[in-house]
């Protein structure tokens, strides 16, 4: 169905919660990658454009004890945010409070405030993490509508997602959530076929949930990485040192045996016999793997093989690298992928699941693919077919 988007809503002097997710890395409070208030901006600079007051929270980090408040405060991040949308941003060092409420009836049109960390709820109590029913109604109270741009936490019912939407007249998604409504959303509900996914990553355990979703809705699932070997040892093959859980095999025998075909794994892999990346490497296929060696990547003719696959789909979804690409020497079957995957015309190609997200980045290609998530575990989930709190608490149109 429909979501009301920040498009629809009239904001004309209105006050404006939006929440954004501003969890950026820092180091020795310096952000050191400024890509959350970049992918906000849009969201930001609209609602400022349409003469509102504005008015912005996000959570940082975890924070369980006062200690911890020093190291997680958005203050840092409100001055970036400044410089990027060349307008003051008055940040208000309270979470709740008289000064907070003042700071807001002061604002003029147009103008732009943000206020601390949400999780300094959290040291009593949780009340942000926990939804408290009180905690929602109050930030609610501090405006008149309520956007949420907020995917990384989409997957979890907080106060400053579903506390305040359920407490307030109207409640709309910004422009990155509906981005993430739009292409992860989209492929899980409505796949423009054929359509392709293709799941790497360390674990089977981790993925469990979005290999069962997606045999119900992709044409070919193409496996790599670490969760190959859970799938050839349970066949029967050698997989030597290769990573693999003994505990996973029987689900690994349950999902090829429901796959009906669709589940394709590698055919051969850059094996070798130490976890480094100057370690010797060999080519091997995937039944001729020693008892002293382990797979670190994928090999050319798998590349070939997933190609095959590729060249006429018209929805891929990439989730988990399918080598160890930290390793540069094992970096060359994610590589391959990207590269596949950036070649594709007339597809879409969209990247859910946090690593395989920074390898995307990292790896160069960024701007290569059509939409690349902004939130893991939320993505994840989603690509579980599982309903996120965070969009199902916004507006149906
Ligand atoms: P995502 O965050 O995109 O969902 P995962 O967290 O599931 O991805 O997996 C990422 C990790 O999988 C990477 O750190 C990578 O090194 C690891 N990995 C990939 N292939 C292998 C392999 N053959 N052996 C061990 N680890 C692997
Ligand atoms: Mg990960």
């Amino acid at each position: 169905m429909a979501k009301k988007i920040v498009r629809d809503l009239n904001v004309d002097g209105k006050k404006v919660l939006i929440r954004v997710d501003f969890n950026v890395p820092m180091k020795n409070g310096v952000i050191t990658d400024d890509n959350r208030i970049v992918q906000a901006l849009p969201t930001i600079q609209d609602v400022v454009s349409r003469n509102a007051k504005v008015i912005l929270f996000s959570h940082l980090g975890r924070v369980k004890t006062e200690e911890d408040k020093a190291s997680k405060s958005l203050a840092p991040v409100a001055k970036a945010l400044e410089e990027k949308l060349g307008q003051p941003v008055r940040f208000v060092p309270f979470t709740r409070g008289p000064e907070l409420e003042a700071a807001i009836n002061e604002m003029k049109n147009g103008e732009v405030l943000m206020f601390e960390n949400t999780r300094f709820e959290d040291v009593d109590g949780k009340k942000e993490s926990k939804n408290d029913p009180e905690l929602g109604k109050y930030w609610a109270s501090l405006g008149d509508v309520f956007v949420n741009d907020a995917f990384g936490t989409a997957h979890r019912a907080h106060a400053s997602n579903v506390g305040i939407a359920s407490n307030i007249e109207e409640v709309a998604a910004g422009y990155l959530l509906e981005k993430e409504i739009k292409f992860i959303g989209g492929v899980v509900e409505a796949p423009e076929r054929p359509f392709v996914a293709i799941l790497g990553g360390a674990k089977v355990g981790d993925k469990i949930g979005v290999i069962e979703n997606l045999l119900k809705v992709a044409d070919k699932i193409l496996i790599g990485g670490g969760m190959s070997y859970t799938f050839f040892k349970q066949q029967g093959y050698e997989i030597g040192t290769s990573i693999c859980e003994d505990d996973k095999l029987d689900l690994a025998k349950e999902l090829l045996e429901k796959s009906n075909g669709k589940l394709v794994l590698p055919v051969d892999l850059k094996v070798t016999k130490e976890f480094s990346n100057d370690s010797e490497i060999r080519i091997a296929a995937f039944d001729d793997i020693q008892p002293d060696e382990m797979g670190l990547d994928a090999g050319p003719k798998t590349l070939e093989l997933y190609k095959t696959f590729l060249k006429n789909a018209k929805t891929v979804v990439w989730n988990g690298p399918v080598g160890v690409f930290e390793f540069s020497n094992f970096a060359g079957g994610t590589i391959g992928v990207c590269e596949a995957l950036a070649n594709l015309e007339d597809c879409t190609t969209i990247i859910g699941g946090g690593d395989s997200a920074a390898a995307a980045i990292q790896l160069g290609f960024a701007d290569k693919f059509t939409h690349i998530s902004t939130g893991g575990g939320a993505s994840l989930e989603y690509l579980e077919g599982k309903v996120l709190p965070g969009v199902a608490c916004i507006d149906e149109l």
